[in-house]
């Protein structure tokens, strides 16, 4: 009996495709989320994979990549299933490896047709050694597939995977007949094989190639060999009487340096190929991962077992009043103490928490934190001491982010009054009535708003009278190097002196220097925050600072003028 896996979080259509594949005398497992999905697929080897796009904890991409790397589920059949139809979408999930695409609403007899398709093929494939030469997209990404398999079993220690994009494609698809601009591509491909013949070839779509080098065995011969390809389109194209004269763009990643599996190493290739097209030409780029890109997954199940283990932390950075000199609030952020990496800073993680949905999680655990924490700073400080809390353009549109919020200051007895939330200007313009109605909501709490950032993001100042905002934080990049750069020394002055004028506190970010902290105090901007106080320091060394009570020196220069 076959075996189907069917992952998809809403529970009726799971229901409902788990009957279907059961009565139809199928074997169906189900589950809501993709992490189980993944373990399902490992633990069972299903005969196929139905998938949903959009989970819970990732999308489906992910789980397809994940799929398509593991050795033993390489070949098994995958179905994404979708309410999105649009090309993108569907060119994405093929480029990975999906078998077939089914757009909800489906009847029963399209997903058992589909089902029998897909079964088919696997049972043709495993009962026939014959090759098969087909330029469909299934049998091109299963012929790589085969390949880079074969590869990998003879102990490979290098294999270079090269994605040769055409120049210009779509223009030459819009200005050509269908017929003619096949016969181009494939005369591409053949130039492609005369000059490389030792390459296993694939197509990928109407403009891009897969090229696989299993025969050559260093970075400089890969190079060599895709500045070859290269040269050669250097000759015209002729199809039929029409010469054309076309330029590519060659990306590459090898195995295993750059990814283990074909689905990522197919996925780093065309990112370097992306790079190598936008600088336009006949380019060759190698991929560069960025430290996180290579195991990306890795680090998103890492992050998700991070809330259950309590690996983040909270830093606190203080807020100095220039006129008291004295601590008057401080700003939470949050720090990932990663058991192999190491103290991670926010920028290595919150736009994969963000990607991932992840962000919602993190951002509730940063302010119960916070909040709890700043309780005991106020009893040691023996005065109020406002909590500034940075909050993510995802977090801040879920629906129940209020309540959530509400819940927490609850919980936590933290007075509202002296909680400011923190968001970008960004996260205001992309939808402004939501945006309005979440922080009138959140003024009714008694909570306070922030800018945070300001000035490099929207440029038009008119919709801070639009939106209720009590606090403008400036931007470092305003806030350094005021002597050396007139403009910036130009447009403090003009925000600060606007948030005079609009009755708003002004605070200036990342004040490092003596001369930058006395143009503050000469402009009149109301707090700082900076290395030139303080880091963000781990709790316990806050608390230090507060019993020490350690006021602003303001440094000679100011009092002399
Ligand atoms: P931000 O809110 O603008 O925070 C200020 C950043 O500037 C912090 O970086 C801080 O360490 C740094 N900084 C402070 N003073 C100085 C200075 O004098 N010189 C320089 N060069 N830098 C200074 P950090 O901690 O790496 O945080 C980066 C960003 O990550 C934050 O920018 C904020 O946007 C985001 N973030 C931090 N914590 C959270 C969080 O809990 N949730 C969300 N959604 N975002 C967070
Ligand atoms: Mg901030
Ligand atoms: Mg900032």
């Amino acid at each position: 009996m076959a075996k189907i896996l069917i992952i998809e979080d809403d529970a009726p259509t799971r229901a409902n495709l788990a009957e279907i594949f059961t009565v139809s005398g199928y074997e169906a497992i189900a589950t809501a989320d993709a992490s189980r999905g993944l373990e399902l697929a490992i633990q069972e080897q299903p005969d196929a994979i139905f998938c949903d796009l959009l989970l819970p904890d990732r999308d489906g991409y992910t789980v397809l990549t994940a799929v398509r790397d593991h050795p033993r589920l390489a070949t098994t059949p995958f179905v994404i299933i979708t309410g999105r139809s649009e090309r993108e979408w569907f060119r994405q999930a093929m480029l990975l490896g999906a078998d077939d695409y089914l757009t909800k609403p489906f009847t029963a007899q399209e997903l058992l047709s589909t089902l029998y398709v897909q079964l088919q093929k696997r049972w043709a494939i495993a009962t026939s050694s014959e090759h098969y030469h087909s330029r469909s997209a299934w049998f091109a990404t299963h012929s790589l597939r085969d390949a880079f398999l074969q590869a990998v079993s003879d102990d490979h220690r290098y294999l270079p995977l090269l994605v040769l994009r055409l120049n210009h494609a779509h223009e030459l698809q819009q200005h050509l007949q269908a017929a003619h601009f096949d016969a181009l591509f494939a005369a591409v491909i053949q130039r492609v094989a005369a000059t490389a013949p030792a390459l296993t070839i694939v197509s990928l779509d109407g403009e891009r190639l897969a090229l696989l080098a299993s025969t050559i065995r260093s970075v400089a011969a890969t190079a060599s060999l895709a500045n070859q390809i290269l040269t050669s389109f250097e000759q015209v194209f002729r199809v039929g009487a029409q010469d054309f004269f076309l330029t590519a763009s060659i990306g590459m990643a090898s195995y295993p340096r750059h990814a283990t599996g074909l689905a990522s190493l197919l996925a780093s290739a065309d990112r370097a190929c992306q790079i190598a097209s936008r600088r336009g030409g006949n380019h060759y780029q190698v991929y560069a991962p960025d430290p996180l890109a290579g195991d990306r997954l890795l680090l998103a199940t890492e992050l998700h077992y991070a809330l259950d283990r309590q690996e983040f932390v909270v830093h606190y950075q203080p807020r100095i009043e220039l006129a008291s000199g004295r601590i008057v609030a401080c700003e939470a952020l949050v720090r990932w103490q990663h058991p192999q990496r190491g103290s991670l800073a926010p920028a290595a993680f919150i736009p994969l928490a963000e990607e991932t949905g992840l962000i919602s999680a993190i951002g509730e655990r940063v302010l119960r934190l916070a909040c709890q924490q700043a309780l005991e700073f106020q009893a040691i400080a023996h005065r109020p001491l406002r909590l500034a809390v940075n909050f993510s353009g995802r977090q801040f549109s879920q629906p129940d982010f209020l309540v959530r919020c509400g819940q927490i200051l609850r919980e936590t007895q933290f007075d509202p009054g002296l909680l400011e939330v923190e968001l970008t200007e960004s996260v205001l313009i992309q939808d402004r009535s939501l945006a309005q109605r979440r922080l009138s909501e959140l003024r009714q709490l008694g909570i306070q708003i922030a800018i945070d950032d300001f000035g490099t993001g929207y440029s038009s100042l008119s919709y801070l009278q639009q939106f209720p905002v009590d606090v403008l934080k400036l931007d470092r990049r305003f806030t350094g190097n005021l002597n050396g750069n007139a403009k910036n020394a130009a447009i403090a002055i003009a925000v600060i002196q606007m948030a005079h004028s609009l009755n708003l506190r002004v605070v200036a970010e990342g004040v490092e220097t003596d001369a930058e902290l006395a143009f503050f105090y000469q402009q009149a901007c109301h707090e700082i925050q900076g290395y030139c106080f303080s880091q963000p320091l781990p709790a316990s060394e806050f608390c230090s600072l507060l019993a020490g009570d350690r006021a602003l020196v303001l440094p000679a220069a100011t009092l002399f003028t």
